[in-house]
């Protein structure tokens, strides 16, 4: 079997670590398995450089910040090259111009285009673990790019993929995707096997356990991936293809996200080119906005609700503010003090019903719901904040998440 196996930053966050990490990978050589291991920086280590950086300079080039920020996993890959060598299982690390490993010109924010695999496949059949550093590419050019915050897991599945390894393990500080956050939900359980687009539903709402991209692109590819913990041995979460059995549960998690901000926007005259002139400029500052709801009403406006990260709500209500007097609408409004909390599940596509069930498990507990939004497989509700806990849990008891899948 080939195994590609990427640990992050916790497990390689010192050099105990390094060593058990060392010792994991040496167990399935042992067993007869080719492996390929790609790692983060210690943990710590990319903040680490990225405030040294910006304590330097108020606005460090992005092309020397890749430079700087590459170098924390060119480190861990040294030191479980060096740990493994120590033990006996021959294995040699590289950096992504070695591979090579190549990417668009986006410093901070690159995407894979192409790996070449020759290097790898004569390094596994000199019989050595092959370690990459994760989080780095290389352009046409030679230059040093990075693929973003949490990159690695990238780095890992994009070498799964070109490899066409059996599975692509990510050991991570989680021993798997849970139903809902185990801090507000102790009766949240682990996610035997999840679908990748019930994996990226849940990841975009927070649930922080692989980065987007990498799901991304394990979809593409088809390449199962296994979330599990350096720690142990259980098994984790199987992120793969959505198979029957999966339709057959309706729900598979809850999340939420306290990130989000509303504005609404009262009395917009309601003519071609309202909205365009609303969102306009808030994408041109950059600002990302996530739920829009557009009501007409019977004067002849219309209200218009939508979401922004928090962090942007200043600014997102500054230009709106401008914009809602220039086009004559009649009030602005907005609210810090909300979160978005959603069910995901791939069963919904087939059976009708569980968002009525959502609202009214919401009404039962009192909880007033602002905004709605759906997709194929998921349904959000915009709540108060104060209420998230609440939903959360009201939920996940009320889908059965408590106990073993709902299967009709
Ligand atoms: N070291 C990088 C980061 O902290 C990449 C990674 O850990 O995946 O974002
Ligand atoms: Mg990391």
């Amino acid at each position: 079997m080939l195994v590609v196996q990427k640990y992050g930053g916790t497990s390689v966050g010192d050099l105990d670590r390094i060593r058990n990490v060392a010792r994991r990978i040496a167990k399935y050589r042992d067993e007869g398995h080719d492996v390929v291991v790609v790692v983060s920086a210690m943990a710590g280590e990319t903040d680490r450089l990225l405030n040294l950086a910006r304590e330097l300079v108020p606005e460090p080039s992005p092309r020397e910040l890749d430079m700087l920020v590459a170098t924390g996993e060119q480190v861990s890959s040294a030191l479980l090259a060096m740990a493994l060598n120590a033990m006996g299982y021959p294995a040699r690390s590289f950096v992504a111009f070695q591979i090579p490993i190549k990417t668009d010109e986006l410093f901070g924010k690159a995407r894979i285009k192409d790996i070449a695999t020759e290097r790898l496949r004569k390094e596994l059949d000199e019989g050595r673990v092959v370690i990459v550093a994760g989080f780095q590419g290389i352009t046409e050019d030679g230059e040093i790019t990075t693929l973003g915050r949490g990159g690695s897991d990238t780095t890992a599945v994009a070498l799964a993929a070109a490899l066409k390894a059996d599975v692509c393990e990510i050991f991570t500080d989680v021993d798997g995707v849970y139903t809902a956050d185990p801090r507000i939900v102790p009766k949240a359980r682990k996610i035997a096997r999840i679908s990748y687009d019930e994996m990226l539903e849940l990841a975009s709402m927070g649930a922080k356990v692989l980065e987007i991209r990498s799901v991304e692109f394990a979809k593409i590819y088809k390449v199962p991936v296994h979330v599990r913990s350096s720690f142990s041995d259980e098994p984790g979460t199987m992120v793969v293809e959505e198979d029957e059995s999966m339709e057959k549960v309706l729900v598979s998690g809850v999340t939420y996200n306290r990130n989000e901000a509303r504005i609404s926007v009262y009395g917009v005259p309601d003519k071609p080119g309202m909205a365009a002139k609303i969102f306009g400029p808030i994408a041109d500052e950059g600002i990302v906005v996530d739920m829009i709801i557009q009501t007409g009403r019977p004067d002849g406006r219309a209200d218009m609700t939508f979401t922004v990260p928090k962090l942007e709500y200043k600014r997102a209500m500054e230009i709106v503010n401008r914009v809602a007097e220039e086009i004559g609408a009649e009030k602005v409004e907005g609210s810090e003090d909300i979160a978005k909390v959603s069910i995901v599940g791939a069963g919904m596509r087939a059976h009708p019903g569980v968002a009525s069930k959502m609202f009214q498990v919401l009404a039962d507990h009192g909880i007033n719901i602002h905004m709605i939004s759906t997709s194929e497989i998921k349904i959000s509700c915009v709540i108060d904040e104060k209420y998230t806990e609440l939903a959360v849990r009201a939920l996940h008891e009320a889908f059965g998440l408590d106990r073993e899948p709902e299967t009709e």
